[in-house]
């Protein structure tokens, strides 16, 4: 099988959606009058971003999430992805079962791929993504208000837990099998919120994903609006055995990353829709602090004094 057999037999599906999409020199779309189009790239390396033995349908899955993330993020409906792929070898099982993975997230959230690239070299696997809000609407970083109400959505630390025990940090914590696996499941197959975020629309002022810890991601807000935000430790959500020790495992709730939840703020008077909106879109919002005046976020324990945390976020080149 050659490269172009592999594309068309694995990554070649109908677009109908796409004037064009793959097999010309480029695709061509046509976005949807009225809606301003979102374009964002993300890219995991092996070793860096994922483990090398890592099943290639999680991988196909993961691949695509983070990037429905980032789109979930703005409160964009997802419409186009665009993947590169540099595989060391033409390797036809984990072609296939890659794109199972890419394409059983792709038909859930209504996503074409239409195009990408394929060449040789060390397994890098990046895509683009394209989606839309209504003109004007997008949920953007720059936006948090002084008095906004600080939430995140579904739970915290789940896939920095899994990191951790796959690297054998965690050899004596004590976790059970069960929630281990389950931490383990939230970093192979990451959920990324694109209802919720689609349903903030007109409700929330700013929202980031959460992708390389909390505090750093709400960090960003925090930076692009020019205000401050005040953390209540103890109102992190996680499994329920972990919130029981929550103080215990903060370093990863607040600052572990790879959540691909949604943080975002919202005014007092949106509480009410906001939960609705977490409800009619099955996920989980929690309320875990609120916007100030100032700069930086303070995580805060039930007295009010502040905690430091040992770890400040994922950096890639820390
Ligand atoms: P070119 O040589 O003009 O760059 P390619 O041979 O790279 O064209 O690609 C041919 C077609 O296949 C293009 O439409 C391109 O978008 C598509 N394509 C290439 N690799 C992938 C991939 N990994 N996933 C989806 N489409 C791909
Ligand atoms: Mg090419």
């Amino acid at each position: 099988m050659n490269e172009f057999e592999l594309i068309r037999q694995y990554f070649t599906r109908p677009s109908p959606s796409a004037v064009l999409g793959v097999g010309d020199d480029a695709a061509i779309l046509r976005p949807t009058p009225g809606q301003d189009l979102h374009v964002s790239v993300d890219m995991l390396v092996e070793g860096r971003h994922f483990f090398a033995d890592v099943s290639p349908q999680a991988l196909g899955h993961k691949t695509l999430a983070v990037n429905l993330s980032d789109m979930a993020a703005m409160g964009a409906r997802p419409r186009w992805a665009f993947l590169s792929l540099a595989l060391p070898q033409l390797d036809e099982a984990w072609a296939r079962d890659f794109s199972r993975g890419l394409f059983a997230l792709a038909e859930q959230h209504g996503v074409e791929l239409a195009g990408g690239d394929t060449t040789r070299g060390p397994l890098t696997l990046s895509i683009t993504i394209m989606g839309e809000t209504p003109q004007g609407q997008a949920l953007r970083r720059d936006a948090a208000q002084v008095g906004d109400d600080v939430w995140v959505s579904g739970e915290l630390g789940l896939g920095a837990i899994a990191v951790a025990q796959r690297s054998g940090k965690l050899a004596d914590a004590g976790l059970s099998g069960d929630v281990l696996a389950a931490c383990q499941c939230r970093l192979d197959f990451p959920v990324p919120r694109l209802e919720l975020g689609q349903a903030l629309l007109g409700m929330a002022h700013a929202a980031a994903d959460v992708s390389d810890g909390l505090l750093a991601d709400l960090g960003h807000i925090l930076t692009a609006s020019g205000v401050a935000a005040e953390l209540w430790a103890d109102s992190l959500p996680s499994l329920p055995p972990l919130e029981a020790e929550r103080r215990r495992w903060l370093d990863y709730l607040a600052a572990g990353g790879d959540d691909y939840e949604l943080c975002f703020t919202a005014p007092l008077s949106a509480r009410a829709m906001v939960e609705e909106a977490g409800r009619t879109a099955g996920c989980r919002v929690t309320r875990i602090g609120r916007i100030a005046e100032g700069s930086g976020a303070r995580l805060l324990d039930e007295a009010g004094a502040m905690i430091t945390l040992n770890k400040a976020g994922y950096d890639h080149f820390a």
